[in-house]
Order: C-alpha cells, then sequence, then structure tokens
C-alpha cells in the first residue's frame, strides 16, 4: 500500500438504483361538466369528450350525466 498516492476513493457505485414503478392508470374519471359556448350548451368531460352543442343547458347536463354513466 502506497500511502503517496492520494487517489480519491472511488465512487461508490449506485447499486441500490431506484427502479421507477408507472403509477398505475387511474380509473377513467369523468368529471363531465357543462360549458356555454355563446347561446349554446354543451357538456364537456375531463377525458376530453364533448357532447353535441345545445340550446339548453338541461339537455347539455343530460347529456354529461349519461356520457359519465357510460
Ligand atoms: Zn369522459
Amino acid at each position: 500500500m502506497d500511502p503517496h498516492t492520494g487517489a480519491p476513493p472511488a465512487p461508490e457505485p449506485e447499486t441500490s438504483r431506484r427502479i421507477r414503478i408507472a403509477p398505475q392508470d387511474p380509473p377513467a374519471a369523468h368529471t363531465a361538466s357543462t360549458s356555454e359556448r355563446g347561446s349554446f350548451c354543451l357538456a364537456v368531460c375531463g377525458c376530453g369528450w364533448r357532447g353535441p352543442a345545445r340550446r339548453s343547458r338541461d339537455l347539455a347536463r343530460r347529456d354529461a350525466a349519461e356520457h359519465g354513466a357510460a
């Protein structure tokens, strides 16, 4: 053993490598709500779904409810 080497200790190999576990897909949460577009009202959902434009907000709300139930 040469005391004059003065070599820095080699970095420890990362033995405990963190394994990234992909999060499980959450259940398709349909958070449908209604959105007004001018004089129309349409149902929109968090999944990207959009219902047809309705003149009646009740109809749009029903579209949203039907989508959420499907
Ligand atoms: Zn949806």
